[in-house]
């Protein structure tokens, strides 16, 4: 299936496309849309259905859209929806390293420090037919960051589970494990039986 994905982000493309290997994925900006829809709901899976909606009324053809974070349980969630502008003053965002240390520093002494990656993504076939996963990766907020790999807060999350920071993981075990490999799959099962 041929999907538009809800981005001009060349990034989530990237990160987006190996999930989705048997698709053909295309972002909003290579079907002729400049796609700039803001992030204004207070909920994950608002945010999610809110850009396939968008998108779709344009193209109207399926597409595929997701919002994805971090949230922290000590902090009563944040930086949640917020994660891409975690520390923004008037519309400048901080580097990923920048946006890092501020939230290792608002967690500093802090000895309650789960957190988890959460992804909601949108598959919309129709505007009146699509479906809804969100999905979640369980970590530990680390107290400095690990490994080189990743992006964002990859490097400040570490998987009990696995014993590496997020940055640490081969790209392979990060598409299988992270919240979006997880919400990728969930997809993947209803366009199995679509
Ligand atoms: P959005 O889904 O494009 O709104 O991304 C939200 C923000 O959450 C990103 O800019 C990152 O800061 C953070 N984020 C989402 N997924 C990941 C991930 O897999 N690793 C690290 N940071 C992430």
């Amino acid at each position: 299936m041929e999907l538009v994905v809800a981005t001009n982000n060349r990034h989530k493309l990237e990160e987006l496309s190996p999930l989705f290997d048997l698709h053909v994925l295309r972002a909003a900006g290579d079907a002729g849309i400049d796609f700039g829809h803001e992030e204004l709901e207070t909920t994950f899976s608002g945010n999610s259905l809110a850009k396939a909606r968008a998108l779709w009324r344009e193209i109207r053809k399926p597409v595929l859209a997701d919002d994805s974070g971090l949230c922290v349980d000590a902090l009563g969630g944040a930086p949640g929806v917020m994660s891409a502008r975690y520390g923004s003053v008037g519309g400048i965002d901080l580097s990923s390293p920048e946006r890092n240390a501020l939230l290792l520093g608002a967690m500093r002494g802090i000895r309650e420090r789960g957190c988890r990656f959460v992804c909601c993504m949108t598959l919309m076939i129709d505007e009146d037919r699509f479906f809804v996963v969100q999905e979640t990766c369980e970590g530990v907020l680390l107290e400095e960051g690990r490994g080189g790999g990743g992006f964002g807060y990859d490097p400040i999350v570490f998987l009990p589970a696995i014993g590496m920071s997020v940055a640490e993981l081969p790209r392979d075990l990060k598409n299988k494990l992270s919240h979006r490999g997880r919400a990728a799959a969930r997809i993947l099962a209803v366009m199995r039986t679509l």
